[in-house]
């Protein structure tokens, strides 16, 4: 083993390997070799004869826990796969299923995603009649979550607000208070609580601590610096007895700040462990020099940060760039123009290519580019499959049968479909619930006594019935059996098909998705109880999807792309107000939360990284007009950005000059900012080639060859095209990603494999095809 270990890792590598006894803190910048140093340290600790079992290593998100099981089992085939690598979520979600009889817990326990969450915050706000506009329900949930992080209870968040005068503190705690209560009454916990929970559990019964710390013998906590209070607590009591504590983690990467995560943590950890061993990790593996230096330069900026020192030997055989774009869809088009004629090419595989973004919304055109350019991609992250409401209705189905007392489930399917079961009569039965301390399920026995009319109590007392038939189903038959018979036996279906419209055919294809996703659950995990399902979906709903990024470009958004790498990248909507966002420009903390989140994702790429703006963008319907981020100039991309910057005000004077009826008005992302938005027709923007099955692309695995590229249906008969590979006598091979102009006057911009970009005259340019 040891030969393995000096053959794949540096000597400062080894050094943090071979350290196993004693906490050992690894602190050090991107692409470092961190978590490759982790996976190391896992096998060898089992190649000494470590139980896996007293090996418990954790990390951030489902995507990284894979891979990471994945690398230990290549190195120690077998046992590998035996070892504890998980999310936190995940331990914790385990953990009290297996200790619920101990902690007084009803191991049925649902877990409740951000949705259901706010639901209940809606459901407590009006019941304690708080102004809903004061006390916003986003705020008021993201407060609780905060509080959760923080190890706090409505009545410490109660004291802490009364003790400062602080009104809405004192009103957010209330809305807490009524919140858990709901919570233990449909038996369900959120987020939050799987790790305050399991830390209050091992807090309180000292019998399941000592078991615990002498389980777990050796831990690991991978993005060290993204753990909150919670988290923190909760592997400071774990690693209480035998203190073998490896931490790692950047503090230049640490972008939760808003979820919590404190990064005190690390840079404490020396006074949490005064004996710990620290080491450091200088050599970069995974990006080119210019790469690493272009993150640097941007990183640098931070005034709240410890330098480091980052190097590389890697080749110098990849470029940074700026791709500037008319509009978000022709942002989106570039670069699938790029992607394709690589990707098809054969020179990247699809999964080589990784789409960065600020926020989720930005995802759909990407989506729709891509679809008419035939990319395979995935969409990582937000699970938007399952959030969509068909699929929520049936998976909240799901969670009744499982669980009748869950009112959050019973509310949303009690009239899906139609079952003349009105608003005012589930609020009644609400109000006589509540009144009486038992759930809504509970109290349709009484739905007459409460005054409902005849209709309702019966349509009531079927769909109860209609759940109940499912007792047997529940305990012996297949989740999929379960699923189909829901969505048949419900009339939901037939609600859809009776519908007829698009919309209701994608609903119904959704549903056949989801019933292969269930399929797929099925087959691959041992637990197949439909506890063991809603598990599995609550867990992997939080915060990434399951892996399925092979042969695919993969588009998330950066902060999902933290311990991720890709040849090419593409940080996208690099504009002031989109990113860094709203006004987090005029907030030096925010600001550099947001150039950390920039770090992340240049330090993503291996050859190639792109930084993508667009003139304008489409936000909530209205055209914004943009300045490119403060992130380009930093990148060292000044002059670029000032000739971008002259150009965007010549193309705005003409504009002007084309008499376009326009009312500008202040506004926009963010105050003070230099953002316009118009009211007025959008900006048909010049979008070359939309059509991307004119150029003869291939599905995966396909070839171009020459004789099958039809010609552009605009009549252009010259051989350039976009995407076309072409060579230039001086600046070598490149790629023409825009033109203007015909004949003589064609003009073409060719951006090179060195990152250069030129704009040239095709009659005198003097370029191959290749
Ligand atoms: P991040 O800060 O982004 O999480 P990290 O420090 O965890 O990065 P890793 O992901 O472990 O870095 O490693 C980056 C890349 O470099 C990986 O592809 C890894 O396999 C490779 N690598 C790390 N160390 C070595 C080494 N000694 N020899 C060869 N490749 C290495
Ligand atoms: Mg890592």
């Amino acid at each position: 083993m040891k030969e393995i270990l000096t053959k794949n890792l540096n000597s400062s590598q080894t050094e943090a390997v071979l350290c196993t006894e004693g906490p050992l803190i690894i602190f050090a910048g991107a692409g470092t070799g961190k978590t490759r140093v982790i996976t190391y340290r896992i096998a060898y600790l089992l190649s000494l004869g470590v139980a896996p079992q007293s090996v418990l290593a954790v990390t951030f998100t489902n995507k990284a826990a894979s891979e990471m099981k994945k690398r230990i089992s290549d190195l120690i085939p077998g046992t590998g796969a035996n070892t504890w690598v998980s999310t936190f979520h995940s331990f914790c979600a385990h953990f009290l299923h297996a200790e619920a009889s101990r902690i007084s817990l009803n191991p049925d326990f649902l877990i409740y995603d951000f949705t259901d969450q706010k639901n209940v915050v809606k459901d407590c706000i009006r019941e304690l009649n708080i102004d809903e506009k004061r006390f916003k329900l986003s705020t008021i949930a993201d407060k609780i979550s905060r509080a959760k992080d923080d190890l706090k209870s409505p009545s410490d968040m109660a004291a802490e607000a009364e003790y400062s005068g602080d009104f809405f503190g004192t009103t957010a705690a209330k809305i807490y208070g009524l919140y858990q209560k709901k919570l233990e009454r449909a038996n369900a916990v959120d987020f939050g609580d799987l790790i305050m929970l399991t830390v209050s559990a091992l807090q309180q019964h000292s019998g399941l601590l000592e078991h615990y710390r002498e389980k777990y013998k050796y831990i690991m906590v991978d993005e060290y610096q993204d753990t909150n209070h919670a988290q923190y607590i909760f592997i400071k009591l774990l690693a209480g007895k035998h203190r073998n504590i490896c931490v790692v983690g950047d503090d230049d990467q640490s972008v939760y700040s808003w979820r919590g995560a404190d990064i005190n943590n690390i840079l404490d950890f020396e006074k949490d462990y005064p004996n710990a061993k620290s080491v450091k990790l200088e050599q970069n593996y995974r990006s080119t020099p210019k790469i690493l230096s272009t993150a640097n330069q941007v990183v640098k900026h931070n005034n709240v940060r410890i330098s480091k020192r980052l190097w590389t030997h890697n080749p110098d055989n990849g470029f940074v760039t700026v791709l500037k774009a008319v509009n978000e869809t022709d942002e989106a088009i570039k670069i699938a123009e790029l992607i394709c004629p690589n990707a098809y090419g054969n020179k990247y595989k699809f999964s080589d290519f990784a789409v960065f973004y600020r926020t989720n919304a930005q995802s759909r055109t990407f989506e729709d580019a891509f679809r008419e350019f035939r990319i395979p991609y995935t969409v990582v992250g937000t699970l938007r499959f399952y959030d969509r409401a068909e699929i929520k209705d049936i998976m909240a189905y799901l969670k009744l049968i499982h669980n009748p007392n869950d009112n959050v489930s019973f509310k949303r399917v009690i009239n899906i479909p139609r079952r003349g079961i009105g608003k005012t009569s589930i609020e009644t039965l609400e109000k006589f619930a509540r009144f009486k301390n038992m759930s809504i399920w509970q109290s349709v026995p009484f739905a007459q006594k409460v005054g409902l009319t005849k209709g309702p109590v019966k349509a009531l007392n079927s769909f109860t019935q209609f759940i109940k038939d499912f007792s047997a189903l529940k305990n012996s038959g297949s989740v999929k059996l379960i699923t189909e018979k829901v969505i048949t036996d419900s009339g939901y279906l037939k609600e859809l098909e009776v519908e007829n419209t698009s919309e209701s055919k994608i609903k119904i294809e959704n549903i056949q998705e989801l019933i292969s996703a269930v399929d797929d659950f099925e087959t691959r995990l041992s637990d197949k109880s439909l506890a063991g399902y809603l598990t599995q979906i609550a867990l992997i709903n939080d915060i990434d999807s399951p892996d399925e990024s092979k042969g695919k470009v993969t588009l998330m958004t950066l902060h999902l792309a933290k311990g991720l790498e890709f040849d090419n990248v593409f940080i996208c909507g690099l504009e002031e107000g989109l990113f860094p966002i709203g006004e987090s420009a005029f907030n030096d903390k925010e600001l550099e939360e947001e150039r950390r989140l920039m770090y992340v994702g240049m330090t993503r790429a291996r050859k190639r990284l792109y930084l993508c703006w667009s003139t304008e963008r489409k936000v909530y319907g209205k055209t914004i007009w943009n300045m490119p981020s403060r992130f380009i100039a930093e990148a060292g991309f000044q002059d670029e950005s000032a000739e971008m910057e002259q150009n965007r005000k010549q193309s705005f004077q003409n504009r002007l000059s084309q008499g376009f009826n326009r009312t500008i008005q202040n506004g926009g992302l963010g105050r003070g900012q230099n953002f316009r938005s118009f009211n007025e027709k959008p900006f048909k923007a010049e979008i070359l080639h939309t059509n991307a099955q004119s150029y003869g692309y291939m599905p995966p695995g396909g070839e171009i060859t020459k004789d099958e590229r039809l010609d552009n249906p605009a009549g252009d008969l010259s051989p350039y095209k976009i995407g076309t590979a072409v060579s230039h006598p001086i600046f070598g091979r490149g790629q023409i990603i825009e033109k203007s102009g015909a004949g003589n006057d064609l003009k073409l911009v060719v951006l090179f494999e060195t990152g250069q970009w030129k704009k040239l005259l095709a009659r005198i340019a003097n370029l191959t095809l290749i």
